[in-house]
């Protein structure tokens, strides 16, 4: 039996379509919700595209042992402005915009307020979470309509397509965010490791702000691919001989890769006290040699999404740089959604899949 979440409150009321699954083993359904009705600080956004991000197959599955069902998920959603509350000030009806990871949080600790609200103990995630009252489901973009906080609700600048744009809203921000906090510039020796859908647009950005980019991929059919995006050099992570040449070499790793892997090899490849960032949510333990921090003195660390603001000062960088994804766009049903998690597994996905939702629930 599906567990059955009810909302806490009386107010929902707008009717929503999306697709959910049940529990970790069964399909994707149709599945009938209600979205709230704007509140006054609230926008009401009509979805025409969501990405698929590895983090929905990893909590679709419960590989994370953490997720509550029925689950509708997606994070990376674009769309047009349908309705706005009384107080809203940057979104009026057919503004492009977009909604990723995180739908709320307490806006009044002190991670909120320096506008790091990912990180917020009470932040409400878009799906597989609550909101602010514990009690009341949120769910994700593989649906037709849904209701957020003005705050957490960015533009979209209009020269980006909405559908190549989707992915920048989880994809884009997770790698967007560290890159910058690691000040990366022209001087940068930065390698990114994993070639999907973070990995491809890291490349891309990391390229924009300047840097020297080096693509660590298990897949030598990558290497055309990785150049075109931006990369100046690339290596395939189980040949020790390709390592070898970028030994002492990198300043920054931003690591991707959704599996379990060895990053001893990857620590090798740093300079002395060089940062290796993990992105990636691997099921298991990331494995370290302790020969590679004796040596290497690295900053071990990690990187979760980005802020509200950093996340508009991305998509902003964006539309400076006419930067989207490299996507496949597809039709979105129970049967496509299982196809593409089935190849993003195999890494055999140009880069992100975008559900072409507008379509599925007209
Ligand atoms: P993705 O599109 O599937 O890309 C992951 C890449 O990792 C693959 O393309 C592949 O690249 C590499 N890879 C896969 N299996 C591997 C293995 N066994 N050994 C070595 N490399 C392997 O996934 P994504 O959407 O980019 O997400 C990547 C990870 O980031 C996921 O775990 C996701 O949950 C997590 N994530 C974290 C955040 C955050 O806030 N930190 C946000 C979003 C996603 P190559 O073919 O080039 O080797
Ligand atoms: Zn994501
Ligand atoms: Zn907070």
């Amino acid at each position: 039996m599906p567990c059955k979440r009810t909302a806490a409150t009386s107010s929902i009321s707008i009717t929503a379509k999306g697709y959910a699954v049940d529990s970790e083993s069964t399909p994707f359904k149709i599945f009938d919700f209600e979205r709230r009705a704007p509140a006054a600080d609230d926008v009401v956004i009509r979805i025409h595209y969501c990405g698929i991000c590895h983090t929905d197959i990893h909590q679709v599955y419960n590989e994370w042992h953490m997720s509550k069902y029925p689950m509708v998920p997606g994070h990376e959603i674009t769309g047009i402005v349908e309705q706005v509350g009384s107080s809203v000030k940057r979104f009026r009806a057919g503004d492009h915009a977009g909604v990723g990871c995180m739908v709320d949080s307490c806006r009044k600790c002190a991670l909120c307020k320096k506008d790091t609200e990912q990180n917020c103990a009470d932040s409400c995630l878009t799906y597989n979470s609550t909101e602010l009252d514990k009690v009341t489901p949120t769910y994700g973009g593989y649906s037709n309509i849904i209701t957020v906080k003005e705050h957490f609700v960015c533009k979209i600048p209009k020269n980006l397509s909405l559908d190549a744009a989707a992915p920048l809203l989880c994809a884009g921000i997770t790698t967007y965010s560290p890159l910058r906090r690691y000040n990366v510039d022209k001087n940068t020796r930065l390698a990114i490791v994993g070639l999907g859908g973070l990995g491809h647009i890291a490349v891309k950005l990391g390229a924009a702000m300047g840097a020297h980019v080096t693509v660590i991929s298990t897949s030598e059919s990558k290497r055309d691919d990785a150049v075109k995006l931006g990369a100046k050099a690339f290596l395939v992570s189980k040949d020790d001989e390709q390592m070898k040449t970028a030994v002492n070499s990198l300043d920054l790793i931003i690591d991707t890769v959704s599996a379990a892997h060895d990053v001893g090899p990857l620590i090798n490849l740093l300079k002395f006290e060089g940062v290796y960032c993990a992105i990636g949510a691997p099921t298991k333990p990331l494995e370290i040699g302790a020969f590679a921090l004796l040596m290497k003195r690295p900053t071990i660390t990690g990187s979760l999404i980005g802020g509200m603001k950093e996340t508009q000062e991305m998509l902003d960088f964006c539309g400076k740089h006419n930067i989207t994804c490299d996507i496949e766009k597809i039709e979105a049903t129970p049967e496509t959604i299982k196809e593409a998690y089935d190849r993003t597994v195999k890494a055999d996905v140009k880069y992100r899949f975008v559900l072409d939702i507008l379509n599925a629930f007209k």
